[in-house]
């Protein structure tokens, strides 16, 4: 019985740590219900304890992310890209960089680490014209857009660094927002999907955690 008790415990600790890394990527709502009330919306994040926001969504975080202020935590899949980009070597400083897609929870605080870091970078959206002519110009693209594949080879330069942060599922297999196959034949560097940004993401938002139990508020 204690056994079980104890299994049943493990699941229930499973199911929790996927719903909030799965609420995690896909809005950054709630965590686990021990972070306090949390609220966000299209125009705006609050949290009442902005200290353990290890989203990085809150405004008080996001603000500190637009002044370079470390105290804060970093918005999670960006975050993670920064990671990865670092831990592969790959500078950004000087380069010029497309981000497609302009989320609170993506795009935009990825356009701003990567301004930290010295890099040029054109945001884009589903308005932006001629978006074929942009990404062709990048050193480094970055594609959070939610449209399977929609990144090709003729759309990209040779030597290109890609990151597509993006989760589609089609006839029941994960894909991204590039076109993996085609696009890897001109790229240095090009993350997978699954297996790229997602456990980047996965890894920031337990390192944030890590950092906010060592900090010791509760
Ligand atoms: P949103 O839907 O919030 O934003 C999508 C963005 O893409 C919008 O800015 C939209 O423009 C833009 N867009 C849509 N269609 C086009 C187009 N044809 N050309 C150019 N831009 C376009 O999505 P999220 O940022 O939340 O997520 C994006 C993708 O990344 C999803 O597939 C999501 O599942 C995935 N994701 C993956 C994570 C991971 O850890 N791997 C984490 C978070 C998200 P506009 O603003 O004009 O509408």
């Amino acid at each position: 019985m204690k056994k079980l008790k104890f299994m049943l415990l493990i699941l229930i600790s499973i199911f929790c740590l996927n719903s909030c890394l799965l609420t995690t990527a896909a809005a950054g709502t709630y965590l686990l219900g021990t972070m306090g009330t949390y609220y966000c919306a299209e125009y705006g994040c609050t949290r009442d304890r902005t200290e353990k926001d290890v989203d990085g969504f809150s405004n008080v975080n996001v603000g500190k992310m637009v002044i370079g202020d470390e105290s804060g935590f970093l918005s999670c899949t960006p975050y993670g890209i920064m990671q990865l980009l670092e831990g592969y070597d790959i500078d950004v400083d000087g380069k010029d960089v497309v981000v497609v897609g302009r989320s609170n929870i993506v795009g935009k605080p990825m356009a701003m680490m990567l301004i930290q870091k010295g890099a040029t970078v054109q945001v884009c959206n589903s308005r932006t014209k001629d978006l074929s002519k942009k990404l062709k110009k990048a050193d480094i693209i970055v594609v959070a857009v939610g449209v399977p594949r929609m990144i090709k080879a003729t759309d990209v330069k040779e030597g290109v660094v890609v990151i597509d942060v993006g989760i589609n599922r089609v006839d029941g297999k994960l894909c991204g927002d590039v076109d993996y196959e085609d696009v890897a034949q001109k790229a240095s560097y090009i993350t997978p999907v699954p297996g790229g940004v997602g456990p980047m993401t996965i890894a920031s938002l337990i390192k944030n955690t890590f950092i906010s139990y060592q900090r010791k508020i509760y």
